[in-house]
């Protein structure tokens, strides 16, 4: 499923960078892991769960993930998987843009907190991407109906850091979000799903997120 899912965020990208950037879509490779595995990031245990790694180009899913994304935070269906598979495609696209290599950068320049807010802004447009992919794919397939799109922004909130932390320690520090509140992950996620336009996705020099 995993693969299926990958193979339309190739079909769906490659078309978006010729129509709306001019540019050639290079895909990611996928991994697929269980307990440990060893990326150009280092090494990481399926408690990380799924993530990108830009030094290698390549999208690493934890297996297990998809039984946790359900059983732990109620998010079940297959679209709601599959968006999370699109937010690490999101992050591949970042990286293909320059966005990555543009927050990387500042690590040590600015201070930890200003670092942190650069961090929330490249989740919350990783989000805004996968928003984007739903929205083409919507459109390409039909097959998405909208409790799908539901699902998916309940997925995106499940994934929220303040739901993680309340989750595992009944309470929230919101001095170490990193990846964006449940409801600014849900705004972008939908500003992405409505516009299906790249231009909307500058979280970088949004006013308020
Ligand atoms: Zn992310």
């Amino acid at each position: 499923m995993v693969g299926v899912v990958l193979q339309e965020t190739e079909d769906i990208w490659s078309k978006q960078f010729a129509d709306q950037l001019g540019k050639r879509y290079l895909a990611p490779k996928l991994v697929l892991f269980e307990e440990h595995i060893e990326s150009a990031c280092g090494m990481s245990s399926s408690a990380t769960g799924p993530f990108y790694c830009p030094g290698d180009s390549k999208v690493y899913m934890d297996l297990d993930f998809y039984e946790q994304l359900k059983n732990t935070f109620g998010a079940p269906g297959d679209f709601a998987f599959a968006y999370v598979v699109a937010h690490e495609v999101g992050h591949h696209i970042q990286n293909l843009l320059g966005y990555t290599d543009y927050v990387h950068k500042q690590r040590g320049r600015i201070s930890q907190t200003q670092y942190n807010d650069l961090s929330v802004r490249l989740e919350l447009q990783a989000d805004f991407l996968a928003g984007v992919w739903a929205h083409h794919s919507h459109k390409a397939t039909d097959l998405i109906e909208r409790e799908d799109f539901i699902e998916a922004i309940r997925a995106a909130s499940a994934i929220g850091d303040d739901k993680i932390q309340k989750q595992m320690q009944g309470y929230v520090q919101p001095e170490s979000f990193t990846h964006g509140t449940s409801a600014q992950r849900q705004r972008w996620f939908k500003l992405g799903l409505e516009s299906g336009d790249l231009r909307y996705g500058d979280t970088f020099n949004a006013q308020s997120l």
